[in-house]
């Protein structure tokens, strides 16, 4: 999508630092980061959220969660991280192209907020 704020992250409009990137993924250091690691993990396909996805994003979102683990393996932060779908307004869903945090490197709290 043109204005999709991570379509064009994806296209290199928009610069960020990469983390990791093959056919069907990419990720990306967090602008704002809540720990001291966190990365997106998002398809390279538009996809608006968790809740518009369908049975054929299966696969897709489920690489984008082994991706993050093997970011999480690779920063030695197997202790605990977290993966996380924000799915919707009120959860603080505000980049609507599906994402997935990873999040560690710190003792994170549950539940959470
Ligand atoms: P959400 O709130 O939708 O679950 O997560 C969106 C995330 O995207 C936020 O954590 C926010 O900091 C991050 N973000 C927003 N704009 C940019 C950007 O331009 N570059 C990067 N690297 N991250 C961004
Ligand atoms: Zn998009």
């Amino acid at each position: 999508m043109t204005d999709c704020l991570f379509c064009r992250i994806i296209r290199g409009d928009i610069p960020t630092k990469k983390v990791y990137e093959d056919e069907h993924i990419f990720a990306f250091e967090d602008i704002d980061p809540k720990a001291p690691t966190h990365v997106l993990v998002i398809p390279k396909k538009h996809i608006r959220g968790l809740k518009e996805a369908t049975p054929e994003d299966a696969e897709i979102i489920g690489r984008c969660h082994l991706t993050a683990a093997k970011i999480a393996r690779d920063r030695g932060i197997e202790d605990g991280y977290r993966t996380v779908l924000n799915v919707g307004p009120r959860s603080g869903q505000s980049v609507f192209h599906l994402h997935v945090h990873l999040v560690g490197g710190r003792d994170l709290g549950w539940p959470p907020g």
